[in-house]
Parts: structure tokens; sequence; C-alpha cells
């Protein structure tokens, strides 16, 4: 029965049950996917408030795991890049196509949340426009290309070692969930919205889901070529081998969708990202180079205890920082391999554009098709 709700008549589900398997627990998050299975830690109650990210809250961002984790159930656990199957656990195994693998799992896992109601548009357009703006803050963007960071997957931090990478690379779920955006609205506007990625992935699973033996780089190219009824292998070669700027304007205009590109140099930027440590401090885990952050010699790893005089835990720090202006200094206490060290530091006007997505007001008729169905209002 599972299998017939998770999929349809003709294309049942590859399973007959699935289980979702949450712990809740005080150590790390992240999810596993197994075959028929997943398994998702979380360290905050199932139903946090608590923002998170680029999703409105925690239970945002649990729906959003769940979703990418199930959809692994096809991509990744039948359907794979021919490298990674068998898999052989005794090396590292290289492939550019992870941004398939995970980062249009990502695409689905977020996307069928809106399609199922649980996200509004709107709601979903604000979570696209926020990974747009952090995606084009990466120093690595103008470094990498999504293919290369997947082929780099071994050297991020924390896998191999402790790596200067995050400053010449970034993440591959980001950059092939905005590669599904482009591909999507790409074979919808080749199409008059008559094919959709949707398509594209079914032909890739038609094609080399398990028990064959998975599929190669150009097979990808391939099909959406073929699925478009033309060569858009342009956008292969240009935005996800290759490493050109992205007009974002052009792909989300198909769908009728506006890009604002919106600077904003009233905000305070020091040039630190942090995570969420044990205690829930914020931890520095990068410095972007050249930043008032760099100059001043704070460093990945410092954990930031006090701003000003005042203790803060994570959500106090990012708060702090909001609250700023450029031209400010700020007195940062952070503990340094257990000695506490005090540096100040001057926040300089937020260099970067921030992305705001919304549906156009006067789409044509076919912007308002592909924006229908993509939203999955038949
Ligand atoms: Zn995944």
């Amino acid at each position: 029965m599972y299998a017939a709700a998770a999929g349809s008549a003709e294309r049942p589900a590859p399973f007959a049950e699935y289980w979702f398997l949450m712990h809740i627990w005080p150590g790390g998050r992240g999810g596993l996917e197994h075959l028929n299975s997943t398994q998702i830690n979380y360290s905050s109650d199932w139903d946090s408030l608590r923002p998170a990210g680029r999703y409105a809250t925690d239970y945002e961002l649990k729906l959003a795991v769940l979703s990418h984790e199930f959809y692994h159930a096809w991509n990744v656990k039948r359907l794979r890049p021919k490298a990674l199957g068998p898999f052989d656990y005794s090396r590292e195994v290289h492939t550019p196509a992870l941004w398939i693998s995970e980062g249009l799992t990502s695409y689905y896992g977020d996307l069928t949340l809106l399609r199922a109601g649980l996200l509004t548009p709107q709601r979903y357009l604000d979570s696209i426009a926020q990974l747009l703006t952090e995606f084009e803050q990466q120093p690595g963007r103008s470094e990498r290309s999504i293919e290369d960071t997947s082929w780099d997957t071994w050297f991020r931090p924390g896998v191999m070692g402790d790596t200067n990478l995050l400053n010449a690379n970034y993440s591959y779920y980001d950059g092939g969930q905005i590669a599904g955006h482009l591909l999507d609205f790409a074979i919808r506007q080749a199409t008059g919205n008559q094919k959709s990625l949707d398509d594209w992935m079914r032909l890739l699973y038609q094609r080399h889901a398990l028990p064959k033996p998975g599929f190669e780089p150009e097979d990808a190219v391939r099909a959406a070529n073929e699925v478009a009824g033309r060569d858009i292998g342009e956008i292969f070669r240009r935005y996800i081998s290759g490493k050109e700027p992205v007009p974002y304007e052009t792909f989300f205009g198909y769908a009728g969708i506006q890009v604002d590109r919106m600077p904003a140099p009233s905000l305070a930027w020091i040039g630190v990202s942090v995570t969420r440590d044990d205690d829930g401090r914020a931890r520095i885990n990068n410095i972007t180079p050249g930043s008032p952050a760099e100059d001043a010699g704070l460093d990945r790893g410092d954990v930031i205890v006090a701003v000003d005089g005042k203790v803060v835990d994570q959500d106090a720090y990012l708060k702090t920082m909001e609250e700023r202006k450029p031209g400010d200094t700020l007195k940062l206490a952070v503990i340094r391999r257990g000695e506490m060290k005090e540096i100040s530091l001057t926040a300089v006007p937020y260099p970067y554009t921030i992305f705001k997505l919304r549906p156009v007001e006067n789409p044509t008729e076919a912007q308002r098709k592909i924006y229908e169905s993509w939203v999955g209002r038949k």
C-alpha cells in the first residue's frame, strides 16, 4: 500500500515499506539514507520553532531533512553515478556528479514541501532567495565550479583533516539545488511546459537505476537534451562544469519569478561565519579573506563568548551583530585553545547582494503555466 502511495500505479515506489528513524539527542544533527529507511539525528525537540538558517524554524528544517532523505530512496540509493557503485570503502571515490545525488535531492526535498502544501509559495521563494544570497557570498564561487566541489568532497574540512577549503570551495548540495532550478525552468521553457526536470529524473532512473550500473556525467547532459528537445548543454558547460556568474533573472523569469538583487550597505559585516558548538555558543568556522575579522586576527575555531563585555550564546551573538552598524567597533572575547583573548575590530558595510524572489505582478500566459505546475497546482 505504501509503495503505491509513494509512487503511482505505473511507477510504484521501489519498496514495500519505508521507515523514518528519528533520534532526538543532545549531539549533532544530520541524516543518513538507507535503502528502505533513513536515520535522522536532531538535538532539538521535534516542534522547536527556533530559526534555522534559511528555514523559518527548526521544525521546517526537520521537514526538509525528512523530505531530502526520503527522496534518496530513489536518487542515490537506486540511481547513482557509476563511480559510486558498487562502493569501494577502501579508498576515496571521486565523481563530479554529487550535485545530482545531493543537490537535486535537496531541490526535490524542498520543492516537495511546497507541492505538499507544507510551505506557502512565498515562504519557499524566501528560502530559495536566502540560498542564492548565501551561495553568492561564498569566496570559492569564483574559484571552483559546482562539479569541482563534488570532486573535492574528500578534501572538505573535517573529512580529511583540517583544510582551508572553505574559502576555495562551497557546498555542492547548494550548488546542485540551484542547478535544479536552472534546469527545471530551462526544460519547461524549451518545451512550453510539456516537460520538466521530473521527466529528466525519470528518464535517468529508467535508464540507469539499479540493477543497471549507474550514469556517467555525459548521460545526464544527453538526457537533459532529449527531454528539452534541444541542446541545453550550454547550461551544464557554463554554470555546472564552468563557473560563470548565473543570470538568475533569465531562468527564474521563465516561471514569472522576479529576482531582485538588493545591496545592503547599512548592515554591519566583519567577515566571520559561525556554527553552534555543543554548548550553544558561536564557534567561528570560517574567516573571509580581506575581512575585518582577518585583519584583527580572529581565527577558525575561536569560540565567541562575549561581545562588548556581555556574555553571548550563538543566538545572542547573531542578534547583536544584526543590531550593529558599519563603523561600530566591537570587542569580542573568544576562547582559543583554552585561552581567553580579547579582540577589537570595526565593522564595515555589508559587501554582498541580498536576493529577493517574488512572482511578477502580470505574468504572461506561458509564465503563469510554468509557475502553477511547478508549485504543484495542476
Ligand atoms: Zn543527502
